[in-house]
């Protein structure tokens, strides 16, 4: 779990999350048949309006999970995602998505099945999303596990974010209950 003062000056450390926002309804979107196309594609605000004509608008205070598929890639280079060039390409969350979320919707976190909320093309510097969503002062969760096993609406998630004191984010056992 990535903290918002991960990538903010004075944002939550992961003990001063209250737990209110870390039991929340979960928005599962897939877009695993697109990256299996391509590693670069990001989840975008279109993703989020196919969601929502199928389901109905974001619940409040949800988390928003890409199900990019990549949570079955562990073990294959394919998971981390770099190139011989040193590029890393694996899929996250699109710039906009984010601003999206935060300004048109009540979320109060991100998740994702890749090791980063950003694409892999934007995770060796610039980190648009890291910046704009932590530094909101939401939390975004990374390495989920079993996308598959839970319904695209419906579900809620727990967070078990250890209480260490200053921490920025940590190992978190996420569980999702139907
Ligand atoms: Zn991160």
């Amino acid at each position: 779990m990535d903290a918002p003062i991960h990538f903010s000056a004075d944002g939550l450390t992961a003990d001063l999350i209250p737990i209110s926002d870390l039991i929340v309804p979960v928005a599962v979107i897939n877009i695993a048949a697109r990256a299996a196309e391509n590693a670069d594609t990001s989840l975008t605000p279109d993703d989020i309006k196919a969601w929502e004509a199928k389901n109905g608008r974001l619940p409040d205070g949800c988390c928003v999970v890409m199900n990019s598929g990549w949570h079955k890639l562990v073990g294959d280079p394919r998971f981390t995602g770099n190139d011989k060039e040193k590029k890393n390409h694996t899929p996250g969350f699109h710039i906009e998505a984010a601003q999206f979320l935060i300004g048109e919707r009540n979320v109060k976190g991100i998740g994702v099945d890749t090791l980063s909320l950003d694409t892999g093309l934007n995770s060796s510097g610039a980190f648009p999303v890291h910046y704009e969503w932590l530094g909101s002062g939401r939390w975004g969760i990374e390495c989920l596990a079993n996308l598959d096993a839970i319904p695209e609406s419906g579900a809620r998630l727990f967070l078990g974010i250890p209480k260490v004191k200053g921490a920025t984010g940590g190992p978190t056992r996420a569980i999702a209950l139907l």
